[in-house]
């Protein structure tokens, strides 16, 4: 394989043994009759199944098609799939769940748009299946507050399947920061960008890799990454908060000094008055810590993700360790994948 393919489809793959059959062939069977060249990147974020050893048995099956990157350890899912758009060769690149909530069938239809000339094509979910309602309701909820609150418009209700123009891609992978949230920084780089309705598909086969902690995490990145709001809402209501103090102070030397009435009898009221105030400082230092344990993260300058082993890839028409960006450190050689 020395020529770029056309179409690289990423895939990050967690714990996914049951599905990566299934996977490549619904991928195979919706890019073959296509006629054009393509790769499946699939990306081992640290798996604990076998699903390392499935991907190596499908990459000896389809050589010309199959690549692995596996990384040394579990980076996350946003990461996976940043070094996935890395390794891809292709002129424009399609990210999709391993899990098929994301139908490859859906393909054609972007690789389409591309060739009408626009360069992201994002998948909006019209509708979920097999998704709790709790977790529908907190996603549709936090990409509406997220609309509300950032500049730069990020569509709603849209995951991390799309499809990239390389130029686009090469504009992300240049974006150094580590907490990231990949569907908002597509949005922040521009370009011709169109959306196409899907129905989202329960998970083929197993459970997901989301927990509500994973998913609260991600959302934070969302918002702190592309907003500075939830920093001055400790501005706002301490001015709300002061602005009603103040007006209670008048309030209460009127009643002293013009009525009899005693106000504010008893301890209660104040115990709530002081645990609110320590309750709002409290959640205004949380927030302030959110960020600042961020910059940290950012500051200490790690590298995103260390690479294991590939396979697939061709070195001299592939990566050559000079032309990665730079905040990739890649410990990655040629060579068998499976561990002992
Ligand atoms: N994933 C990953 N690393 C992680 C968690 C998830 O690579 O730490 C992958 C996972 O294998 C899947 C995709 O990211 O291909 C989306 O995960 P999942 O389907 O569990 O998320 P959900 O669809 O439930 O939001
Ligand atoms: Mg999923």
């Amino acid at each position: 394989m020395s020529d770029h393919p056309t179409i690289s489809i990423v895939a990050p793959i967690y714990n996914e043994e049951d599905s990566l059959q299934e996977l490549h062939r619904r991928i195979s069977g919706v890019m073959e009759p296509l006629d054009l060249s393509w790769e499946l990147v699939m990306v081992n974020d640290g798996s604990r199944d076998r699903s390392l050893e499935l991907m190596v048995e499908l990459h000896e099956r389809d050589p010309e098609h199959v690549r692995i990157v596996n990384f040394a350890r579990n980076f996350g899912h946003q990461i996976a799939v940043t070094a996935g758009m890395d390794y891809a060769q292709g002129e424009a690149v399609v990210l999709i769940d391993a899990d098929l909530q994301d139908p490859p069938e859906l393909i054609p239809q972007m690789i389409e748009k591309w060739r009408e000339g626009y360069e992201v094509v994002y998948a909006v979910r019209a509708e979920r299946e097999g998704e709790s309602w709790l977790k529908r309701t907190l996603s549709s909820l936090f990409y509406r507050v997220l609309f509300r609150i950032t500049e730069i418009k990020i569509p709603l209700d849209t995951g991390d399947f799309r499809l990239m123009d390389q130029r686009v891609v090469r504009a992300v992978t240049t974006m150094p920061e580590r907490h990231r949230f990949i569907r908002g920084m597509v949005s922040w780089v521009g370009f011709r960008q169109v959306g196409i309705e899907y129905k989202r598909d329960p998970r083929f086969a197993g459970e997901t890799k989301y927990p509500l902690r994973k998913q609260l995490r991600l959302a934070w990145d969302g918002i702190t990454g592309f907003s500075y709001v939830p920093l001055q809402l400790a501005t706002y209501l301490g001015f709300i908060i002061a602005a009603m103090s103040g007006l209670s102070i008048l309030f209460v030397i009127y009643m002293r000094a013009f009525t009899d009435e005693l106000f504010f009898e008893g301890q209660a009221s104040t115990l709530v008055m002081v645990l609110f105030l320590g309750g709002v400082q409290l959640i205004s230092l949380g927030v302030i810590g959110e960020y600042l344990g961020r910059i940290y993260n950012e500051v200490k300058g790690r590298p995103l993700y260390i690479v294991h082993t590939t396979r697939g890839f061709d070195d001299s028409s592939g990566h050559p360790e000079d032309q990665r960006p730079e905040h990739h450190l890649s410990l990655s050689r040629e060579g068998s994948v499976q561990h002992d």
